[in-house]
């Protein structure tokens, strides 16, 4: 049978560019359906977004630590409709470029919804057209989920509507107590509204190092966030100029706007996978295997909608991985172990492998190395903030099991530390590499005496 296409890709987001340009790139005949705009989350409602955002926040502290290093700065103001204005202006930019990538790789790019009608056909919900493919791409990604029911809960806006408010709300209650959440009170606080984060944990960022994470919460608290641990939202009113939350210990607050950043569904619903034979989690995310296979063989998935690591390095290695596999010639399996991550708060967090938690539950000895020191620049800026560092090691190996970071440039050191730990480096090489000075990061080489010994 002759198929319109060798791939259809549906959603054109970090893994599913990926996945057409590099297949087109080794001769494939590829669609991708975008029902939104080109680059999906990461690019539109997400990381890039997200981080210019990330980078505004900041400048108050800036400012407020100028005067230590002698300069006086006059009156300070800050204009969020500016900084909205500047950030869709890049985010068009990027979107310009993305599409450019995809023509350039001769792949088609069909600007409407599209689900599957079939192993290996999909129609196109504007036109109504249905066309057929070898092989199908699900990269629909994932978006928000609301709050748990609660009266007025809809009155929340998600990650989707906060890049595009039209003012700054003097106070901003936050719910939810994952990395969205925390960079998100960040940013607030950072660009002067007051802040209250609301989590129905005992602390913020579950499944992180759990030392660390503290450490980040109580940063948090000192910068002036009102984080309520163990405390949830119960419903929202909307008064004259703002809402009235009230909470499950029964507290009442009054604010401006309410941010619900409560966790992601994969974008699965009425795409007619189940009906094409593809089965799916019950979180509803596509089931795939080593290969990103779905339980149909000819319906492939990566990215957000699998629910295995999400974040858009991974999307985007799965994607190429996929291609790279199917079209390619070249066999490439993705290894979801020992990805470095940062969580954009302020102070800011960088980790990579596993945390004190996983390395005892996993390892018999396992040595404990800390650090936590005033940077340098706080001396002069007169500022308490503190860097914290932990390197964990597997004590019969030697071999370094995870290196969290707390502090200013944690992602960045992050993504290095990610190459060591990938090699497999042991803290002797750690020890035996020079460290450069003067900076934070050359603690991580000068850790002499574990802090703790776990043995069992
Ligand atoms: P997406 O990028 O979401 O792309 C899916 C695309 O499919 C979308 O464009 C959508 O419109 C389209 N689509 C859906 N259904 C259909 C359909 N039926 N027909 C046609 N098109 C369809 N990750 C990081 O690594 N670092 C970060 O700092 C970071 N920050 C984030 C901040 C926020 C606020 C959010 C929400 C996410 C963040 N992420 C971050 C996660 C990252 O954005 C995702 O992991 C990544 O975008 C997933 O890529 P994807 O290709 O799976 O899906």
């Amino acid at each position: 049978m002759a198929f319109d296409y060798d791939l259809f890709v549906i959603g054109a987001g970090s893994g599913g560019v990926r996945a057409a340009r590099i297949a087109a790139g080794h001769g494939a005949r590829v669609a991708v359906a975008e029902e939104d705009r080109v680059g999906g989350t990461c690019v539109i409602r997400g990381c890039v977004p997200k981080k210019l955002l990330v980078y505004a926040s900041r400048f108050s502290d800036d400012f407020a630590d100028a005067a230590g290093f002698g300069w006086s700065v006059g009156e300070t103001s800050f204009d969020w409709p500016s900084l909205i204005a500047a950030k869709d202006k890049e985010i068009d930019r990027l979107e310009t470029a993305y599409v450019a990538n995809l023509e350039r790789s001769g792949a088609e790019l069909i600007r409407e919804r599209a689900v599957l009608a079939g192993p290996q056909a999909v129609r196109l919900e504007r036109s109504g057209r249905t066309v057929t493919a070898e092989r199908i791409l699900v990269a629909v990604g994932g978006g928000p989920s609301r709050p748990a029911q609660g009266p007025g809960a809809a009155l929340a806006v998600t990650s989707n509507e906060v890049f595009h408010l039209d003012r700054l709300p003097g106070h901003v209650t936050v719910v939810g107590g994952g990395y969205i959440a925390v960079e998100f009170a960040g940013i607030f606080a950072g660009l002067g509204a007051r802040v209250t984060q609301l989590y129905r944990g005992d602390q913020i960022l579950r499944g992180f190092d759990q030392e660390t994470a503290g450490k980040l919460q109580a940063a948090m608290v000192a910068r002036g966030i009102d984080v309520r641990t163990r405390c949830d939202l119960a419903a929202i009113e909307r008064t004259g100029d703002g809402y009235l939350v009230s909470t499950t210990t029964g507290e009442l607050i009054e604010t401006g706007l309410v941010m619900a950043a409560t966790g992601r569904v994969p974008n699965t619903r009425g795409l007619g996978l189940e009906e094409a034979g593809v089965e799916l989690a019950p979180t509803g995310a596509v089931v795939v295997d080593a290969t990103s296979r779905s339980s149909a063989p000819s319906i492939y998935a990566v990215g957000d909608v699998t629910n295995r690591v999400n974040l858009t390095p991974v999307a985007i290695r799965e994607g190429h991985a996929f291609a790279d596999s199917v079209f390619g010639g070249r066999d490439v399996i993705v290894d979801h172990r020992l990805i470095a991550t940062a969580v954009f708060s302020t102070p800011e967090l960088g980790t990579v492998g596993c945390t004190e938690e996983t390395a005892v539950h996993e390892h018999r000895a396992v040595d404990v190395y800390k650090a936590e020191f005033r940077p340098m620049k706080a001396t002069l800026a007169g500022r308490g903030d503190r860097m914290f560092m932990k390197v964990i090691v597997d004590a019969a190996s030697d071999r370094v099991l995870g290196v969290h970071v707390l502090g200013e440039g944690a992602g960045e050191m992050a993504q290095l530390l990610g190459i060591p730990l990938v090699m497999g480096a042991t803290k002797r090489d750690f020890d035996r590499t020079m460290a450069v000075h003067p900076t934070a990061a050359e603690e991580l080489v000068t850790l002499r005496t574990p802090a703790v010994r776990h043995r069992r």
